[in-house]
């Protein structure tokens, strides 16, 4: 029997979610997160980058404190177990070997059976960065004499890609796909603790200051980020991958979805068979991935 997994109890998953930057893993992941923090999993949200680019008049460390209490606050929303913030600068995230076992540390350290992070086709080079080092990690993981500081886990993880939109060199392919509706409404919450982002920075970005409401229109506030961030993701993702979600669902309950999350098994990592995939995601309906 080679390095592979055995099941575990939905409170005995251990999940982990490695984006770019402090807001990355719960933007894009948050509604997954949420599902496996409600069956018991122990859910680590991280970010391999501090924040420290992105705002249009911060200082950079000013910026990096400020988005690490963000991520904090967004954690205790949440209530995964942990939001970690590497120290590495925003936009200088390099594939280098020293990064290369930083990673494998990083994955090795938490032995989770699920690794979830961005695909290489992804448009901003921190994310790239982040799933070519995940993929660089994803044999070596199980190699002793590499990192052998570090030892390997018993469990060798399943590696799934987060969403995005780009169809070059291929579209997202919706192996797992489940709704989110129930944990909007908290996805949303989480997602206002990233102030500097998503009421700052990201506004500036896209020229939205003209539609922003003010800061103690709560409501208003949860609404713009609703319109701008969370339609066209998990409502696009819900839209364009309905087929699926008829597959997993069923028709009739597919057709009342209105927010999606969608996530690709990479080819490297561990391959869970349908069986496997079934108790990875205890919350999706037993035959989610077929029989
Ligand atoms: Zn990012």
């Amino acid at each position: 029997m080679g390095w592979g997994m055995n099941k575990v109890e939905p409170q005995d998953l251990r999940v982990m979610i490695i984006g770019a930057h402090p807001d990355d893993p719960d933007i894009t992941g948050g509604g997954l997160a949420l599902n496996f923090v409600k069956v018991g999993a122990t859910v680590k949200l991280v970010s391999m980058c501090n924040g420290d680019k992105g705002h249009m008049s911060m200082s950079p460390e000013a910026l990096a404190a400020r988005r690490y209490q963000e991520a904090q606050r967004s954690k205790a929303i949440l209530g995964v177990d942990e939001y970690r913030v590497l120290n590495h600068h925003d936009c200088e995230l390099e594939v280098t070997l020293e990064m290369r076992k930083e990673v494998t540390r990083l994955i090795r350290g938490f032995a989770p059976h699920l690794v979830i992070t961005h695909r290489t086709c992804d448009y901003h080079a921190d994310h790239r960065a982040v799933g070519t080092l995940v993929m660089d990690s994803a044999y070596l993981l199980g190699v002793p004499l590499w990192c052998p500081e570090t030892p390997i886990p018993s469990v060798k993880p399943a590696i799934y890609f987060l969403r995005d939109s780009f169809r070059k060199p291929s579209e997202l392919r919706p192996d797992v796909i489940l709704r989110i509706d129930d944990v909007m409404e908290q996805l949303i919450e989480a997602l206002c603790s990233h102030e500097s982002q998503f009421f700052e920075w990201l506004v500036f970005d896209k020229g939205l200051g003209a539609e922003l409401p003010p800061p103690d229109d709560r409501e208003g506030r949860k609404a713009f980020i609703m319109k701008h961030w969370m339609v066209p993701r998990k409502s696009y993702d819900a839209q364009r991958f309905r087929a699926r979600l008829v597959e997993v669902y069923g028709k009739a309950e597919a057709e009342r979805i209105r927010y999606a999350e969608a996530y690709e098994l990479s080819e490297y990592g561990y391959q869970p068979t349908p069986e496997e995939q079934s108790w990875l995601f205890p919350f999706l309906p037993a035959d989610a991935f077929g029989r």
